[in-house]
């Protein structure tokens, strides 16, 4: 039953457009009214139905240990106990700093923000600074936040350089962005050979915001040689795959060491921090060090950098962390593989450290052109189905799932006992 979250929603949609501050909450690509939420505990979420579900969306990443981990809360309290915000250094910045420039071989120095979005945005202003060049090249499929140069699809015909794909956005804006196709080098080279100078290009290197489809180590060392062909920076866009995919993200699957990398999600522990960082003398072009604009009045939060230290001090603290966690996530596809094959139902499958995928698609998937061959409408019964019997999985075939620390076996079990009886009925 819903009745509380279908009023909730109603009531909502008079006031905030669509009823959600981010679209993907409005549960629009699977239908129906999304659960309002009233708490989370551990691996679940209740909502204000008193309906409970085993939540594989863990707000979207950054929830690496659940709902309400009881170190991560005390640190947000004791700090928030001393001031919210002070708009001057303290410690804490300069601890979570150390942290993330012990663990990621490519940062010299990080600098901190609001949002993955802030960070990526922040980062491309810094390529483009250092370089001395405006255009930059990323993949479909990828997403880098909603700031205005990302926001951009495919032109029409051979073209490579971007449309803006929301109003809004002035052409002008995208004219710089050439896009690409994920996993193929050749649509890069053809970026480099038509553009008179690219300061950058950015990737996710394990994409997840197309469902999950991990980057080819061949395709990244390409991707190097060519940037250091042509002297564009390459940025790694770890906001969802950075203490993700494993402790140190991409870096514990691929030799390729990028330029700068972005940080989001997990680094805040469920409050509100993005990060950019990279090389020493790229970092210290950024003002007031150089001449490169960035600032924010609520950057280096303290009780959001005390969310994310605590959450990053207790991934480093607990080394088998990550092969727990991929345990979980791979008995869960395992399942679901099985599950939908016992029903003659194709599916594909993807894990990488306690992220993990799927898709209704009889094919591999390695770019966004293959992923959108996957059945949405499916994916969409498979999705209420399950709602209906209490897992949450993500509300749309094109995202990634997560599982988290307080997550059993025994729930994994149930989750696909459950799918077992889900497929034999989509
Ligand atoms: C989530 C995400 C972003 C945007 O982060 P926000 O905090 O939502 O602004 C950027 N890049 C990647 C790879 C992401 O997954």
């Amino acid at each position: 039953m819903l009745n509380r979250s279908v009023e909730a929603f109603k009531e909502a949609q008079k006031y905030i457009p669509g009823g959600v501050d981010s679209p993907v909450r409005a549960f629009k690509s699977v239908g129906g009214v999304p659960p309002f939420i009233d708490r989370g505990e551990g691996a679940f979420l209740i909502d204000i139905d008193s309906n409970r579900y085993l939540d594989f969306v863990q707000s979207w990443g950054p929830l690496i240990f659940g709902h309400s981990d009881e170190e991560i809360l005390n640190s947000v309290v004791e700090t928030a106990k001393k001031g919210l915000s002070f708009g001057a250094p303290t410690l804490l910045e300069t601890e979570l700093a150390k942290e993330i420039v012990d663990l990621f071989e490519s940062i010299d120095k990080v600098r901190f923000v609001n949002s993955g979005t802030e960070a990526v945005m922040s980062a491309i202003r810094l390529a483009r600074g250092y370089t001395g060049r405006d255009d930059i090249v990323k993949f479909e499929g990828c997403y880098h936040g909603h700031s205005d140069s990302l926001l951009v699809q495919a032109g029409s015909g051979a073209a490579t350089f971007g449309n803006p794909s929301s109003p809004g956005v002035p052409a002008d804006l995208t004219r710089h962005t050439l896009l690409a196709k994920y996993n193929d080098i050749e649509s890069v080279r053809r970026c480099f050979e038509q553009s008179e100078g690219i300061a950058c290009v950015i990737l996710e290197p394990i994409a997840g915001n197309m469902g999950l489809v991990p980057a080819k180590e061949e395709f990244l060392q390409e991707l190097r040689r060519l940037c250091d062909q042509y002297g564009a920076l390459l940025i790694f866009d770890e906001v969802m795959s950075g203490f993700r995919a494993g402790l140190k993200g991409a870096q514990e699957y691929t030799a390729v060491v990028p330029d700068l990398v972005t940080l989001g999600k997990v680094i805040g522990g469920g409050m509100p921090v993005g990060a950019f960082g990279g090389r020493e003398e790229i970092m210290n072009m950024l003002s007031p060090e150089g001449p490169v604009y960035q600032a924010g009045t609520l950057s280096g939060n303290p009780v959001a950098m005390a969310a994310g230290l605590a959450a990053i001090r207790k991934l480093k603290s607990d080394p088998g962390i990550f092969e727990r966690l991929e345990k979980l996530a791979t008995a869960l596809i395992k399942g679901l593989k099985e599950a939908a094959e016992s029903a003659s139902v194709p599916l594909q499958v993807e894990v990488r450290g306690s992220m993990f995928g799927f898709f209704f698609n009889e094919n591999s998937v390695e770019n966004f052109d293959d992923a959108l061959k996957s059945d949405t409408k499916r994916f969409a019964r498979f999705h209420s189905e399950m709602l209906k019997k209490g897992v949450y999985f993500a509300c749309s075939q094109f995202e990634t799932g997560f599982v988290c620390t307080p997550m059993r076996e025994e729930d994994i079990e149930d989750t696909v006992e459950k799918a077992n009886e889900v497929m034999k009925s989509i």
